[in-house]
């Protein structure tokens, strides 16, 4: 194991049930084949009922702060976006669509020429997006632009897409533990060997420090390789970020018996939230993340009341939202 020092978009794929495929190989200047499971669409027209699920997000804001999870997931209340968290979602989704381009067309012009066509394309989708820059003139979304056209750039410092095709992009998967507890997430870029080697690829963008942000981006990854290694019978051999902003990897390699371990962990977490579930006892925990919360006016630790508690959710509050997907 070692640590040797990256997120799109809102596309929502394909999902439950699985089916083996043959898909393009991940390793780097060949075209060789691999073997991959992948999810299925569900059967047209059918009803699918979602039973709670534990993500990444979610049980990252549970363990930072129990009352920040219930605000999220049981209340639900609305968080206003910011301009950070938008561009990331934008440089996730240009990443995304740049993998579904011929390999000679992955090059930095290409990426920068989808970019304001992705926003258009983003902002329609969700019109409030465009609010946040209301009170800028033309020049404030362009300078936002320009800043998501450095991050696109430094992406290409870090590797050449040209040179390899990735399994899948913004992946959605979902495993049942031995446990019972589902887990359910989406992989920024799944990459297979010809050898069979898994790498989990996620792309940063956000301002969080660094600190702060790594250890919550490895929890999220290795989150995604005990998913991985449920559904496919692997370890993943790498779980890779790749930091936009500075142009900074991380990779890491996990090994079975810690797997295990973090199971073991993602088991308890959810046996505690279902338990504050169950009794409305989500008590807050501050910390110096408190900065970042969007929800202190409700917080008693900030002389706020929360809402009268609603009760546990149905169907499943364990949902990521597009931000959740591309910090
Ligand atoms: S302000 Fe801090 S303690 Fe309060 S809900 Fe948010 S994260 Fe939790």
């Amino acid at each position: 194991m070692g640590v040797s020092a990256h997120r799109p978009a809102p596309r929502r794929y394909r999902e439950l049930s699985y089916r083996s495929v043959t898909l393009p190989g991940m390793a780097e200047g060949t075209t060789s084949t691999a073997t991959a499971t992948v999810p299925n669409p569900a059967p047209e027209g059918a009803e699918r009922v979602r039973r709670p699920a534990l993500s990444p997000s979610r049980a990252s804001d549970f363990k930072q702060c129990p009352l920040l999870y219930r605000f999220r997931a049981v209340d639900r209340l609305p968080e206003v976006p910011t301009k950070a968290q938008v561009r990331g979602t934008l440089v996730h989704s240009v990443l995304e669509r740049l993998f579904s381009l011929p390999r000679d067309e992955r090059v930095p012009a290409r990426a920068r020429e989808l970019l304001r066509p992705m926003w258009t394309e983003l902002s329609q989708e969700r019109p409030e997006w465009t609010e946040l820059f209301a009170d800028d003139d033309s020049r404030g979304e362009s300078e936002w632009l320009d800043s998501a056209t450095q991050l696109v750039d430094a992406y290409f410092g870090l590797e050449d897409p040209s040179r390899l095709d990735p399994e899948a992009c913004e992946l959605h998967v979902e495993t049942e533990l031995g446990s019972g507890v589902l887990l359910r997430g989406y992989i920024d870029r799944l990459d297979v060997a010809p050898t069979g080697e898994i790498r989990v690829v996620d792309y940063k963008t956000g301002t969080a420090p660094r600190q702060i942000g790594e250890a919550k981006a490895m929890f999220q990854m290795k989150f995604y390789a005990v998913v991985l290694w449920r559904l496919r019978g692997e370890v993943p051999r790498q779980l890779k970020l790749m930091y936009l902003t500075d142009g900074q990897e991380l990779a890491y390699t996990p090994d079975e018996p810690e797997l295990v371990r973090f199971e073991r962990t993602l088991e308890a977490i959810w046996q505690a939230i279902l338990r504050a579930g169950r009794t409305g006892d989500f008590r807050p925990s501050p910390s110096k993340l408190c900065g970042w919360c969007s929800h202190q006016s409700r917080c008693p630790e900030f002389g706020g009341t929360p809402p009268e508690y609603p009760g546990w959710p149905e169907p499943d509050p364990g949902e990521e939202s597009v931000l959740d997907r591309a910090d």
